[in-house]
């Protein structure tokens, strides 16, 4: 038998003669101190089962815990770290790309803009500054993000604060100099899509002239220096006949590089959302790859309904969620204005609390671990899109951890209560 409790991240294994107790534990009324519930237990059991979180007194509440904790890091002043849009200009034309923005004119972010960036970096209380750059494709626009990283961080560092950046690109022109440069201008870590095997990435993931990319981007990845990590975004779409672990076995070794299956979030034909189905089949077909360092709550949840948190477009337009990207209806203000936005005005995003008890996700067993899913679905009305779907996937999520914790390399098989 295997505990888990979301919130602290305790995982434990329960021996077989303990049973009885976790069984008895199980069925008790609230108590208002763990003594009532934990007489007769094994001492160490019983200390075991405190320190994991797993027996409360019933005057706890650790979802209004949770929510205070979520609401001090959403309600902060600091700005921690804002997203660039370098440019909306993309070297791609993806079969799939409903972006919806202008990814054919070549527009860049204006000096104006950079310079109010550095500004709003040098003005910041936090100890770190964390730049994300981002795009359309952002290494199409090379200078500007060198020019952007070199002006932040001088700012960022000349107020004795850390700088650390990162960059989102289809890895096509990420060559050796260019990874090189970026490394020493404190980008640290890359995410670099691809959409399977070869033959399937190259039919969907195309150069504008509709030439493949696959080997180009597989090469780049190699060459990355170490000091850089490189998060490989896979494509998952259920149905389609790509093999995860060809791909995996293609970039063997690489100690900065891990793959993440992404279930895309539209099917082909019909833009329908089908995130949760796609998801579904990445955790059924590809448990090895459910692996998290950290099991505890993810308190925060997305970036996008923090106070501060900022997508700056190239015009200096703001946006809260990357996805905005393009929708022309999304703009909370431009930062040539207002160096300094109170983004209150983002009311529609403060609104969303998975843990308030309006929300179903409140009670909600998987909540700690999914923070309610993705904020847009709630900021369009729809309802929330659950990383877990079903229970058996969050069973299995869970179990994997175990065995990767305990050294069992194997995937899981699924047989649980
Ligand atoms: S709101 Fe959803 S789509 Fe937007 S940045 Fe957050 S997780 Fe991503
Ligand atoms: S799994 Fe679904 S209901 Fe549960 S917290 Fe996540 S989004 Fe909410």
């Amino acid at each position: 038998m295997i505990l888990y409790n979301g919130y602290t991240g305790a995982l434990a294994v329960i021996l077989e003669k303990n049973y009885p107790y976790i069984e008895e534990l199980r069925k008790m009324e609230p108590m208002t101190s763990c003594d009532g519930y934990l007489k007769g237990v094994p001492g160490s059991l019983a200390k075991n089962l405190i320190d994991g979180g797993y027996v409360i007194a019933d005057d706890r509440d650790e979802l209004l815990e949770m929510q205070v904790l979520h609401n001090t890091q959403r309600y902060s002043s600091l700005i921690s770290g804002i997203t660039a849009v370098v440019t909306t200009y993309c070297n791609f034309a993806c079969t799939y790309c409903y972006e919806g923005i202008s990814c054919e004119s070549k527009n860049v972010i204006e000096s104006e803009v950079i310079r109010c960036i550095a500004s709003l970096a040098s003005e910041s209380y936090g100890d770190e500054f964390y730049l994300a750059l981002y795009g359309g494709e952002p290494l199409t626009a090379l200078d500007e993000c060198i020019e952007l990283l070199a002006k932040v961080a001088e700012a960022v560092v000349g107020r004795d604060a850390q700088f650390g950046a990162g960059i989102v690109t289809n890895g096509y022109l990420m060559t050796p100099d260019v990874a090189r440069k970026l490394v020493s201008l404190g980008v640290r870590e890359a995410q670099i899509t691809l959409d399977g095997t070869q033959e399937l990435h190259d039919s969907r993931r195309v150069l504008r002239n509709g030439q493949g990319t696959f080997n180009k981007i597989l090469d780049n990845i190699r060459k990355i220096p170490s000091e850089m990590t490189v998060k490989v975004r896979m494509n998952i779409d259920q149905g389609l006949d790509q093999d995860l672990r060809e791909v995996t076995s293609q970039l063997h070794g690489l100690s900065n590089v891990s793959i993440h299956p992404a279930p895309t979030r539209y099917d082909h034909i019909n833009l329908n959302s089908v995130a949760e189905v796609n998801q579904e089949y990445v955790d059924r077909c590809y448990p090895e790859y459910l692996i998290n360092e950290r099991l505890n709550a993810r308190i925060l949840g997305c970036v996008a309904t923090t106070l501060r948190g900022m997508v700056i477009m190239p015009d200096g337009s703001i946006l809260k969620c990357w996805n905005e990207v393009g929708d022309d209806h999304s703009n909370y203000g431009n930062i040539k204005e207002c160096r300094n936005p109170n983004l209150m005005i983002s009311m529609k995003w403060m609104q969303w609390d998975p843990y308030s008890l309006r929300s179903v996700c409140s009670s909600c067993k998987k909540l700690p671990q999914c923070c309610g899913g993705c904020p847009m679905e709630f900021v369009k009305g729809r309802p929330p899109r659950c990383r877990f779907k079903t229970d058996e996937s969050f069973k299995r999520y869970i179990i994997q951890n175990y065995k990767h914790l305990t050294g069992q390399s194997e995937p899981c098989s699924l047989n649980t209560s």
